[in-house]
């Protein structure tokens, strides 16, 4: 398969060309939102097939010590379904694992190797699992899952059953890491920033605990959605964006 991106852009560093299909993959329901909403939701408004996975359930995701993990886990859910609606997302699916436990297992690979075989997607977004001093386990499990994955989907002797059950393999034409220590590749989203702000404020579960409070509205509303575009202008101004997500690039 031809390497497209790098074929007609060689060395571009903002916007890929319009791809037919992604796959996001957040270890957290709000993950792909924060670190490439934007990105996803202009994608999502000029048509673009959007698939996100979220690799674990949420259910630690709460400072409330009485909080049920198992009824968080299911809010979550919710929250993540609306958000992907607002951004224009075709299917959501959720791997499933405990929150704080998702590790890098051959099988957790294969699964989303699975994934990627059926959605066929031209662009794979996740975290960076090389990002210096990344605390959360979780977050460096599902981009070293995810990298695997893009290396076993596109070669046929990887997880031969999945060929036997009429997939075949597929190579990405790029995968953009998020929160990347070196970005090398931007993504401009002053057109859907707005819309960003409005996925991330699905999450009400996490408002208290990331968003300060943000699902109160008011001056805590405005205070977030300022956080967030300071954070878009930060990243957009090295390659000149008024507002931008930022990715290191990897050819697969
Ligand atoms: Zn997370």
């Amino acid at each position: 398969m031809t390497n497209l991106y790098g074929d007609l852009r060689p060395g571009a560093a903002a916007d890929l060309p319009k791809p037919e299909r992604v796959l996001a993959v957040g270890a957290h329901p709000d993950d792909a939102e924060f670190a490439a909403g934007g990105t996803l939701a202009r994608w999502g408004r000029s048509g673009v097939t959007i698939s996100l996975l979220v690799m674990t359930d949420g259910s630690k995701g709460s400072w409330d010590p009485s909080v049920d993990p198992a009824a968080l886990a299911a809010t979550r859910r919710e929250e993540a379904l609306r958000a992907a609606a607002l951004l224009g997302c075709d299917d959501v699916a959720f791997f499933g694992a405990v929150d704080g436990e998702l590790r890098a297992t051959p099988a957790a690979v294969e699964a989303v190797a699975r994934h990627i075989r059926q959605r066929r997607p031209d662009v794979v977004l996740t975290h960076d699992p090389w990002q210096r001093y990344q605390l959360h386990p979780d977050h460096r499990a599902a981009g070293w899952i995810v990298v695997d994955a893009v290396v076993a989907a596109r070669d046929p002797h990887f997880f031969p059953g999945q060929l036997a059950d009429g997939l075949t393999a597929h190579r990405p034409s790029a995968l953009l890491l998020w929160s990347a220590d070196e970005p090398d590749h931007w993504e401009s989203i002053d057109s859907t920033l707005a819309l960003k702000i409005d996925a991330l404020l699905c999450h009400s579960s996490q408002s208290t605990t990331t968003m300060g409070d943000a699902h109160l509205g008011g001056p805590a509303r405005a205070a977030f959605a300022d956080r967030l575009t300071a954070s878009a202008e930060r990243q957009g101004e090295p390659v000149g964006l008024v507002a931008a997500e930022s990715f290191r690039r990897l050819t697969p």
